[in-house]
């Protein structure tokens, strides 16, 4: 039985790309079968994120015809879930606080003797606590002062060992999360992190496929360490390609109005019209 799920973050109206990579992960499920497709609100970044943009995005998903099982679950409700997980982590010693602001973390990339790779998300800094004099993150700490928790990277690829994990179309991957250095799992504003968030709900949530773009392909890298350390089930992974707007051959993006849901259903045209034009007609 397959467990699947589309998990948009409600920080602006759903477009057809949205359409696209909800219809997705729905194909995989057979009711008949006991399959189950779920809906989460992966709304942990409280600056960008508006309710009226979930009231949007589940009008929007109705209209389309989709139907997910069981209540929607908003991430913002379970911090909790995240905190234990950092909790755990933090026990086995695979946590650091980083009192660094990007400005601060900026300037101390550039310095000559400290020159991190490249990673997926931008430079794959690592011991970034070592880059700040102790009595300053002293001081910084004694203040109260914000820090977000990164993880030491390193240890925790040792500690986990060798990890594979399987996309449908790209087949077996090895994981290689050292890419990204030591990422954050918990932001200074948030008390968590997407790649952690993810991680812990598509375990607790009970999904065997997690499907979503390729954009996010290499988060997974991430995610599949998280779950060894963690001792979470492995699922299987969908990446799809990022549909492309035929008209003007660039991806679809929040700034396309003109193409949101909302605005096409205004404009008369019909689901089956929509689902057609994103590959699942008929
Ligand atoms: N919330 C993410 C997004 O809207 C998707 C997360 C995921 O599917 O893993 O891009």
């Amino acid at each position: 039985m397959t467990t699947t799920r589309f998990a948009p973050s409600p920080t602006g109206l759903l477009h057809l790309g949205h359409a696209y990579s909800a219809l997705h992960a729905a194909a995989f499920v057979e009711r008949g079968r006991g399959d189950r497709f779920l809906l989460r609100v992966e709304d942990i970044d409280t600056a960008r994120c508006r309710p009226e943009f979930e009231a949007a995005l589940l009008e929007d998903l109705a209209w389309l015809g989709l139907e997910w099982d069981g209540t929607v679950r908003r991430q913002s409700d379970h911090m909790e879930d995240y905190r234990a997980a950092l909790d755990r982590l933090e026990a086995l010693g695979l946590l650091y606080k980083c009192f660094h602001s990007r400005k601060e973390l900026d300037e101390a990339l550039s310095a000559p003797h400290y020159r991190p790779m490249r990673g997926p998300d931008g430079p794959a800094v690592t011991g970034t606590d070592a880059l700040m004099a102790e009595d300053e993150r002293s001081r910084r700490a004694a203040a109260g002062e914000p820090y977000a928790l990164r993880l030491r990277m390193a240890e925790a690829v040792r500690r986990a060992g060798a990890l594979t994990w399987s996309d449908r179309g790209h087949g077996k991957q090895t994981a290689r999360p050292e890419v990204f250095g030591d990422v954050v799992l918990a932001r200074k504003d948030v008390a968590t992190s997407y790649h952690l968030a993810v991680t812990v709900d598509d375990a607790l949530q009970g999904v065997t496929l997690v499907s979503r773009g390729e954009d996010l392909f290499q988060a997974t890298h991430v995610h599949r360490l998280l779950q060894a350390l963690l001792d979470l089930p492995v699922p299987d992974y969908a990446h799809h390609p990022l549909l492309v707007d035929p008209e003007t051959g660039r991806r679809f993006a929040k700034r396309d109005r003109a193409l949101t849901l909302k605005a096409l259903r205004e404009s008369g045209v019909s689901p089956a019209e929509v689902m057609a034009r994103v590959g699942f007609g008929p």
